[in-house]
């Protein structure tokens, strides 16, 4: 794959994200129990932790996805606080701001990859289309794929389906980015590849929050890793410093298991 060039006609708008105090239930069951986590503009935190630990249902809840139970969570300059009525302005002026990429894509299986990443843009932004398919064009350029831009997404690898996926989701412009454990449905050698987008988007700049076991992708581009367990942070440091000489015995546990 060639190096895609993300960032050349992106002008990033990057947020910071500070969460305070967050927690969340499902039931009975404390998910997230009073996360406290600052992410600062153009900086990339990496979370780790094993399954059931709270970090997918923290991502949802930066974009609230889900709804927390107590807390505040702020984007740039909008905060959301738990059990306030929230405007429903204000609710999509957040969510706006948040790009998300899964694990499994998401892609429309029935629009083309071009209108993957064109549709989005009509409907969100209110672009009309010619405007959104140039944007798009632009962006699958930017991640190596606009040869696909008239296939369908089933016709593409899973590492190719997960590029459209970030494409798609940086056509918004969003102001942060968070990765759902984004290349582990992936052989390791595409993975590579997304990867590889990941990196050039940290390196423009973009606040990114990356759920990931890719222990070497967070020390060499994570700025900041939290490690969580049982719905709180256990630990939370430099990369490097952190993997070398983690101070929990469950951050030891997960790393020997990762590593
Ligand atoms: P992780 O991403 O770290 O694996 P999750 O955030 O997915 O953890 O899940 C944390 C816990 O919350 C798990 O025990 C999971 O079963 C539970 N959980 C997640 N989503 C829901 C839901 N919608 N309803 C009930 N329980 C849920
Ligand atoms: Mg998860």
């Amino acid at each position: 794959m060639n190096a895609p060039l993300i960032t050349s006609s992106l002008e990033l708008a990057t947020a910071g994200v500070e969460i305070s105090h967050l927690s969340k239930s499902f039931g009975s069951h404390l998910v997230l129990d009073d996360i406290s986590m600052s992410v600062e503009p153009g900086s990339v935190t990496a979370l780790i932790g094993p399954s059931g630990s709270g970090k997918s249902t923290l991502l949802r809840c930066v974009n609230l996805l889900e709804t927390p139970d107590a807390g505040t969570v702020t984007v740039g300059s909008q905060t959301i606080t738990a059990g306030q009525p929230v405007k429903d302005r204000d609710l999509l002026a957040l969510r706006r701001q948040v790009g998300m990429v899964f694990q499994s894509f998401n892609l429309f299986p029935h629009f083309s990859v071009l209108r993957n990443v064109a549709f989005p843009q009509e409907r969100v932004l209110g672009r009309s289309r010619e405007e959104a398919e140039a944007r798009a064009l632009t962006l699958l350029e930017r991640v190596g794929l606009k040869e696909k831009a008239h296939q369908h997404p089933a016709r593409c690898s899973g590492g190719q389906q997960q590029r459209i996926a970030i494409a798609r989701a940086l056509a918004l412009e969003p102001s942060a980015m968070l990765f759902d454990e984004p290349t582990s449905a992936l052989d390791p050698e595409v993975g590579v590849e997304v990867l590889a987008v990941m990196r050039e988007l940290a390196s423009a700049g973009m606040t990114m929050i990356v759920v990931t076991h890719e222990m070497q992708f967070a020390r060499e581009v994570g700025d900041h890793l939290v490690v969580m367990a049982d719905g709180r942070i256990i630990e939370e440091g430099v990369p490097a410093e952190i993997m070398a000489a983690p101070k929990e015995e469950r951050t030891r546990r997960f790393l020997s298991a990762v590593l």
